[in-house]
């Protein structure tokens, strides 16, 4: 079977900056035609959970109290990626607009609500690898 990367939040793992989940039926559906591998690229690099939530500016990551945590971020999402290579899988279905795992849309830095174009942390590094991204908005091309 098909491996497939999955941001896990969206699987029910409650590994949101917040402690909560996105479970998605969408995305779940997809076991029934891939081998699913849960990622979450914030935890992954070492971030508690819960923990503050972070948005981009000008390519790197804060904390919403001003805290770097670009280091994290990109310690997840090399993680990710070591995991999709290891492992052999060429898509990802993630979190759309967050930090880590948005594809096209993020939030802008501001912690307002408001959104940019431009990629998470982790969708990116995982995008320019070779693995093809996906939002859980987008589980009907897969
Ligand atoms: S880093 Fe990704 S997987 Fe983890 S909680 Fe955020 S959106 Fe979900």
């Amino acid at each position: 079977m098909e491996k497939l990367l999955v941001s896990a939040c969206l699987l029910g793992c409650r590994c949101r900056y917040d402690g909560g989940c996105c479970r998605d039926e969408r995305v779940l559906a997809l076991r029934e035609k891939y081998e699913l591998i849960p990622v979450c690229p914030e935890q992954m690099g070492g971030l508690p959970t819960p923990r503050l939530p972070s948005e981009i500016t000008e390519g790197r990551v804060f904390m919403k109290d001003g805290t770097d945590v670009t280091a994290a971020f990109t310690a997840g999402a090399e993680a990710a990626l070591y995991l999709a290579k290891t492992l052999g899988a060429e898509k990802a279905v993630l979190k759309a607009k967050s930090p880590s795992c948005g594809k096209g849309l993020v939030y802008d830095g501001t912690f307002t609500g408001g959104k940019v174009p431009g990629n998470g942390v982790a969708a990116s590094l995982l995008t320019e690898n070779g693995v093809a991204v996906y939002t859980e908005e987008e589980t009907d091309m897969l």
